[in-house]
């Protein structure tokens, strides 16, 4: 079967690839798509809504994942609205920044990355798989590696930053490999 994945950032596209590659689909690169806007009011909507959409565009079965922060002290927010929590345009670093202001003598830091990733074919066969990861959130950023809040994710394991982790070893635990592992229990199954 030949499948895109539903992103634009060429290190997503490399992670998905290559744990859905044990399952032997034909991946298509280079394909263009309307950027997709996410209305959906949980993260398994929104996959859907990009898997979808990247299916109505390319006639090839797509994989699209969204992936929120929930922070225990803000009642599971940003969540769906991660990527926009300092504002619509928001840069990683606004974020981060904002996320820091909002936790600043706060300590009851617990919180989860998760994903929700979304398999749709052509004939409008739909899977859903979730994962999460457990950590809690910084009183300062550390490490250069990742992105997002990553710098500022503490893994509950390890005590480091997902920032202090080289992206092998972030992408061996992450919540969006777990998400991923969790949907090829799926299609073998
Ligand atoms: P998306 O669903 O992958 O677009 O993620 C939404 C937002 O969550 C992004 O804009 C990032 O700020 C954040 N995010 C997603 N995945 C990660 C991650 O692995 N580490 C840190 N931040 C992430």
């Amino acid at each position: 079967m030949r499948v895109v994945v539903a992103s634009k950032n060429p290190d997503k596209i490399a992670e998905v690839e290559a744990v859905l590659g044990q399952l032997g689909f034909e991946f298509v690169r280079d394909l263009e798509w309307e950027d997709v806007e996410e209305t959906g009011a949980t993260l398994v909507e929104n996959a859907l809504i990009k898997a979808k959409a990247v299916v109505d565009a390319t006639g090839m079965a797509a994989v699209a994942d969204d992936t929120g922060l929930e922070v225990d002290h803000l009642n599971g927010a940003p969540g769906v609205t991660t990527a926009r929590f300092a504002g619509p345009n928001a840069t990683y670093a606004e974020n981060v920044a904002k996320m820091l202001a909002e936790m600043r003598g706060v300590t009851q830091r617990n919180a989860r990355f998760r994903t929700a990733v979304a398999f749709v074919t052509p004939d409008g066969w739909e899977m859903v798989a979730e994962g999460a990861l457990e950590g809690a959130i910084a009183t300062e950023p550390r490490g250069t590696g990742g992105f997002g809040y990553d710098p500022i994710f503490l893994d509950s394991k390890t005590g480091r930053t997902l920032a202090e982790m080289d992206d092998v070893e972030k992408n061996e635990m992450s919540h969006r490999a777990r998400a991923l592992r969790a949907l090829v229990d799926l299609l073998e199954g």
